[in-house]
């Protein structure tokens, strides 16, 4: 039951040598998503082992270059490479014409298509579902259009309670039912609640992904008991007024949204290159969240 997230990229802007600007690679239960691709990241992926042609999905929060200046490249590495399979490509309205633009320009015709979804909503929308999971954006407030994803594994059926239903002979035609809700009705006509037979569902997993953004908390809603939260903290609270110039969080704003959002572990990332360390961004969130992280090129969190 797979649902890990590798970080790819942790830095904001300007890339460094050991932080690149952003990506995130996620494998949830083997389908396989790629958040924002900056500039570096197929290099990233080489780096750290992770598999570019699994990749189904790519979703782009915003045209800023350190979210989506890789794209070009991974996506005509992918065609180099000998992809066939289609690809699911997910971002703002312009992003085709600036993905087709190049690759026309290039007379490069891809092995394989691309299907695209233009995101314009300033609503939150379900864009992708199948059977065990869903992706929803988060419109986040950012200086141009701009989208974080949550990734969450659909409702799972209730449990059935083994040793119970064994002692009680529950035939195994009923299970189906019984996982659905339904209450037993015995050969004899009497009715066994279903609550007696069964377990709470495994609780959901969810990962809402936040970058870039200033303090919003229109996202509250949507974000609201997630299990791994990454929001941006670009800045420490010293800068937090070219933080608001800039619509962009510090790391004291990114824990006042986990806490109000119930979630049960934050990750704390889009780090500016002014700053060498991260200890002083876990410091500035630990009194308001304290289940905190700072995350690192090449870091995987699994939920
Ligand atoms: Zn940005």
């Amino acid at each position: 039951m797979i649902f890990d997230i590798h970080i790819l990229g942790s830095g904001s802007a300007v890339p460094k040598l050991h932080r690149n600007p952003t990506s995130q690679y996620i494998n949830v239960l083997e389908r396989y998503i790629l958040i924002d691709c900056a500039e570096g990241t197929q290099l990233q992926m080489q780096k750290y082992k992770v598999k570019p042609q699994r990749l189904q999905h790519i979703m782009i929060s915003h045209l800023h270059g350190d979210h989506y200046l890789g794209l070009v490249g991974l996506l005509s590495s992918m065609h180099l490479n000998g992809r066939t399979k289609p690809i699911n490509l997910y971002g703002p309205p312009a992003l085709q014409k600036i993905v087709f633009d190049q690759l026309h320009y290039s007379k490069t015709t891809l092995a394989f298509d691309v299907h695209f979804t233009p995101l314009e909503s300033k609503e939150s929308e379900l864009i992708f579902e199948d059977q065990c999971i869903e992706v929803y954006t988060i419109p986040l407030e950012h200086r141009v259009y701009c989208n974080g994803f949550l990734i969450r594994e659909k409702d799972k059926p209730l449990r059935i309670n083994k040793e119970v239903a064994m002692k009680m002979k529950v035939p195994v035609a009923w299970m189906h039912r019984i996982v659905k809700g339904e209450d037993w009705v015995k050969e004899d006509g009497s009715l066994i609640p279903n609550s007696d037979i069964t377990l709470p569902p495994v609780p959901n997993r969810s990962y809402a992904y936040c970058s870039d953004t200033r303090y919003a908390e229109s996202m509250l809603s949507i974000i609201q008991d997630a299990t791994l939260l990454y929001h941006e903290a670009t800045f420490l609270e010293d800068k937090l007024d070219r933080a608001k110039k800039t619509y962009h969080s510090t790391a004291k704003q990114a824990a006042t949204i986990a806490a109000k959002a119930n979630v049960s572990q934050l990750l704390l990332g889009h780090f500016s290159a002014r700053y060498d360390t991260t200890e002083d961004f876990i410091k500035e969130a630990t009194p308001i969240f304290s289940n905190v992280k700072a995350v690192e090129d090449g870091d995987k969190y699994s939920i």
